[in-house]
């Protein structure tokens, strides 16, 4: 028998946004252990805005395990929340509910800030540095500095030895902004592994007396860009059958919920959102092909492909729950008939 270590990650009830929470519990097991072997836990919800003082058990119920690449035996369990009676989802526990479809593939590209002594990690602590514009996927001490690539590249193979689906880094616009993209077949597994992800970044970041910072516009009414947390999607009819007329009703469905993809698209995203760097307004719905500056950027390889393959929704922020990003386009897409639901209905 192995004496494994085992971490078990939740989703605070802070709001907007929830923190990440993690704590070990040591479990023998005779090999690395499967989701089915690992019991249910509990913890204090009246510390994490999960409970009231007096009754304030919270149940952590094992959704997703992945080896913990910076532990010796060591295991990173993703947990749902769940009421005393352990099968009824906590308020904070979107995850239980969402939408969900195994041939939905996502893929979320995930900016963020490296921060230091309050600020973005390379500005000097008076004023700013050079304006924007060599940042951007660039090379060299006075582009990137001295750590942030160390950063990167240790976060990045974290997420490839805990078997997470990391797909590309890239420096970003703003100095000491930078992203990584991960992709997922269902909503589930692609939002687990981008609540991972983000939990193996803060947690190799202690370290290094560095934080991140997912606030989509940290740096305000600037000209430094925000960070967004951009949702590649496609459906199985979209990647196989899609169609002319089936996309422009799928972008009329989108139009038509706005306010609703807003709602969960990440907190302050009007501040983000506002027609400037690389951004469209967030009060109003648009698509276009190869077009940055749109809500969904339509890729040239769907047209060519005769409007078959994905989309990109741009207006998901970096503070966003991929859970509810992810289920929020799976219902608008659900509005839409497909030519096999006229059919079945006919
Ligand atoms: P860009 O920065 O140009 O917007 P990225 O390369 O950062 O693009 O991200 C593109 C994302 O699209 C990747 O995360 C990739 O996994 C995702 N993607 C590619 N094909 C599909 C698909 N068929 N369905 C869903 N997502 C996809
Ligand atoms: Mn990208
Ligand atoms: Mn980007
Ligand atoms: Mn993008």
């Amino acid at each position: 028998m192995t004496k494994y270590k085992l971490e078990y990650i939740w989703l605070d009830g802070y709001t907007p946004v929830p923190n990440l929470r993690g704590k070990t519990q040591i479990k023998e097991f005779d090999t690395f252990p499967a989701l089915a072997e690992l019991p249910l836990w509990g913890f204090d919800g009246s510390s994490t805005m999960q409970a009231e003082g007096h009754s304030s058990d919270c149940v952590l119920k094992p959704v997703a395990i992945y080896p913990d690449p910076a532990r010796t035996n060591g295991a990173l369990v993703m947990c749902e929340v769940m009421m005393p009676d352990g099968v009824t989802p906590h308020s904070s526990n979107k995850r239980a509910t969402i939408l969900d479809d195994p041939d939905s593939w996502f893929g979320f590209e995930q900016e963020y800030f490296f921060y230091k002594d309050g600020r973005p990690l390379g500005f000097p602590s008076d004023g700013f540095p050079g304006p924007q514009g060599p940042y951007y996927t660039g090379v060299g001490y006075k582009n990137v500095g001295d750590i942030a690539r160390t950063l990167v590249e240790e976060h990045l193979d974290l997420c490839l030895e805990a078997g997470i689906n990391h797909e590309g880094i890239n420096a970003e616009v703003a100095k000491g902004q930078w992203e990584f993209q991960i992709f997922g077949k269902g909503s589930r597994t692609a939002a687990d592994q981008i609540w991972m992800a983000r939990y193996l970044l803060l947690r190799l970041c202690e370290q290094y007396g560095i934080d991140i910072e997912f606030h989509c516009k940290p740096l305000g009414d600037t000209d430094w860009n925000g960070s967004g947390m951009h949702c590649n999607f496609s459906t199985k009819y979209m990647r196989e059958v899609g169609g002319k007329d089936y996309f422009e009703a799928l972008m009329a469905a989108f139009d038509k919920n706005l306010m609703d993809h807003i709602a969960v698209y990440g907190p302050d995203n009007d501040k983000r959102l506002t027609g400037k760097h690389e951004t469209a307004p967030w009060n109003k719905f648009s698509y276009g092909v190869a077009d940055r500056g749109a809500s969904i950027r339509v890729p040239h390889s769907f047209v060519a492909n005769g409007y078959k393959g994905y989309l990109e929704d741009r207006r998901p922020n970096s503070q966003g729950d991929p859970y509810q990003i992810a289920s929020q386009v799976l219902k608008t897409i659900a509005e839409v008939p497909t030519a096999d639901s006229a059919k079945a209905a006919a």
